[in-house]
């Protein structure tokens, strides 16, 4: 045995081995060339490791072999070392003779003990970087095997830190419908899709680029601004295999909230970054048409607009600012008062706010629901005060969100502020929009159904705007349709086009079930006559009177006639 060549080949391995821990990826080629003339010294034909992540994939023969060399005859086993680690993973080392050379030329103890050093030195580098990659993988990788948020968290300040995120941009991004995916094709198949789309996406991404994913169908992806482009047409809309021998395919698109980030821009805080892209998703997500939206300022003071309502909204109710406005529903045949629709509005420090730039964002809380008890309440106060002063009360309307539709106690709840201001039913109508489940359409009919009972009127507001079908007509004992305004004919349409010839049959169809219809958005004479040619008796619009304040209103209730000719135009 040549010593003197054995301890050069050894620490060459070790600078080798440890020269590179540091370093991610191991010059390999060097090592194994080491290795590869450590065997020859040693007659050995085979030199192999083995990683198990536990002694249970061990026992499942679930190993990584890495082999240093193999001369590819025949052999056997002439000595191996296994190791457990800290972990409880499993590191082996074998190296193999062959049968001739085991027999004839076997190892002798010095050489065995030189070969305990070399093995134990691979067997030590072996788990220290396997498990570098395992507990990588551990910490930058989730379930499925996506990058996690912690990696991209890392990946930004990296190339932050490298100053080339400015003319980047930073994407947040939900597949929509997936669940309906996974549903019509089964999980399994969904998980390649959801694979497939993603690896897709990042080959698109562009230098630097990177995508992870945040939970369930939720993505975080940044990209090279010069890929941009191709990146979001992407995630509008993508054929998607899931079974490529079949050519089968869906079609993908997701919701998107993307941030331009500006030249120059350097990042103090990630949160900078991620608050940018949730709100510009949030407003994706938020039923408009457009599914994927950039950042932009105006983005940022909606939301800041949002969180301020959210804040003041409490005291504001505690402090009556939210008032009832009344705008009246005109019998067309007669010109006479016919009923009410109570309208809210926000009087803040002298200023009216109106319910377009507060009621969606009560909307996404239960706030509304409180709102719209309050104005119940309200409504119902004066309703009793006019009756006792005399006057001519007639039945208001009041909105109710659809966000009530999970209160199990709703209809008490009703009922009870109703009977408190000992208000005979009949004066309230409750007016509900157009649902969209399946769940909410048996409470709404639950709902509606008992309201009817105590005798209460109820009417479908907006009536054709939203998605219901035909059934909430057929199975829910409503009193009224509120046809929505944009049925209505505005300018000079023809008789022809499809608004006139749905809301022609839109009221007949409503009369002949039997429901009464009224008219939302009366703006002209000209809509007024075509009401009274197609018999919709009731109207509520700005030809008449806007929205009034309580006082004004009253004025009405003292027998207040309209101007209904007919112009016969
Ligand atoms: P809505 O229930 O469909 O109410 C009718 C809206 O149309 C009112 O807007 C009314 O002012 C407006 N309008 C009436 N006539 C005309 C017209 O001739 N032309 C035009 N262009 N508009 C007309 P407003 O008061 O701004 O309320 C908007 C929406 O806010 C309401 O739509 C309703 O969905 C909601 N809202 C208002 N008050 C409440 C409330 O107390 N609770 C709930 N949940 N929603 C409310
Ligand atoms: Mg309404
Ligand atoms: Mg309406």
């Amino acid at each position: 045995m040549d010593n003197m060549r054995f301890f050069t080949l050894l620490e060459r391995l070790i600078v080798a081995l440890t020269g590179s821990v540091s370093d991610e990826s191991p010059d390999i080629d060097l090592v194994n060339s080491i290795l590869r003339e450590i065997c020859m010294m040693f007659r050995l034909c085979k030199g192999e490791t083995c990683f198990y992540e536990s002694v249970n994939h061990e026992r499942l023969g679930k190993g990584e072999k890495a082999v240093c060399y193999d001369s590819g005859e025949p052999c056997v086993t002439v000595m191996e070392i296994r190791v457990v680690t800290k972990v409880m993973a499993v590191v082996t080392c074998s190296v193999y003779m062959t049968k001739e050379n085991a027999e004839q030329a076997p190892l002798t103890d010095e050489e065995r003990e030189k070969l305990d050093i070399v093995m134990r030195t691979v067997l030590n580098f072996v788990s220290r970087g396997r498990l570098q990659t395992v507990v990588q993988r551990l910490a930058f990788q989730d379930d499925r095997g996506f990058r996690n948020p912690r990696f991209f968290q890392r990946h930004l300040a990296k190339i932050n830190e490298q100053q080339k995120l400015g003319g980047m941009a930073a994407i947040h991004f939900n597949l929509r419908h997936f669940a309906l995916v996974n549903q019509e094709i089964g999980r399994k198949a969904g998980d390649v899709v959801m694979r497939n789309h993603i690896s897709g996406l990042e080959r698109l991404l562009g230098t630097d680029g990177v995508v992870c994913r945040l939970g369930g169908d939720n993505f975080v992806a940044l990209c090279a601004g010069d890929c941009l482009d191709s990146v979001v047409a992407y995630l509008a809309e993508t054929p998607v295999f899931y079974d490529v021998n079949f050519g089968k395919r869906v079609r993908i698109s997701a919701s998107a909230g993307v941030y331009r980030i500006p030249e120059g821009f350097v990042m103090q805080d990630p949160g900078e970054i991620m608050d940018r892209i949730i709100t510009s998703l949030q407003a994706a997500r938020n039923g408009g048409k457009e599914h994927i939206i950039f950042y932009n300022d105006t983005l940022r003071e909606r939301k800041e607009k949002k969180m301020r309502v959210q804040q003041r909204f409490p005291e504001a109710l505690r402090n009556e600012e939210f008032k009832v406005y009344y705008q009246p529903k005109i019998n067309i045949l007669t010109g006479r008062l016919a009923g009410a629709e109570a309208l809210c509005r926000w009087e803040r420090k002298g200023r009216l706010i109106y319910p377009d730039d507060f009621i969606p964002v009560l909307e996404e809380t239960t706030d509304i629901c409180k709102l719209d008890f309050y104005m119940l309440d309200h409504v119902c106060q004066d309703i009793r005060r006019w009756l006792d002063e005399g006057k001519d009360a007639v039945r208001v309307s009041v909105n109710l969100s659809r966000r009530h539709m999970m209160d199990i106690d709703l209809l008490q709840t009703i009922i009870d502020i109703i009977d408190s201001r000992n208000v005979p039913h009949q004066y309230i109508e409750i007016e509900l929009t157009e649902t969209t489940t399946d769940v909410e359409f048996r409470d709404l009919k639950r709902v509606v159904g008992g309201l009817q009972q105590a005798g209460v009127f109820t009417s479908v507001d907006d009536f054709g705007v939203g998605y219901s079908s035909l059934n909430l007509l057929r199975e829910i004992p409503w009193n009224a349709l509120k046809v929505d305004r944009s049925f209505l004919p505005v300018g000079d349409d023809a008789e022809s086009s499809s608004r006139f010839v749905m809301f022609k049959y839109v009221i007949a169809m409503a009369k002949e079930l039997g429901f009464s219809c009224i008219a939302e958005g009366v703006e002209t004479q000209r809509q007024l006559d075509l009401l009274r040619d197609n018999h919709c008796d009731l109207a509520q619009g700005f030809l008449f009177d806007r929205p009034l304040s309580v006082e004004a209103f009253e004025e009405r209730l003292s027998g207040h006639r309209y101007s209904v000719e007919h112009t016969g135009k």
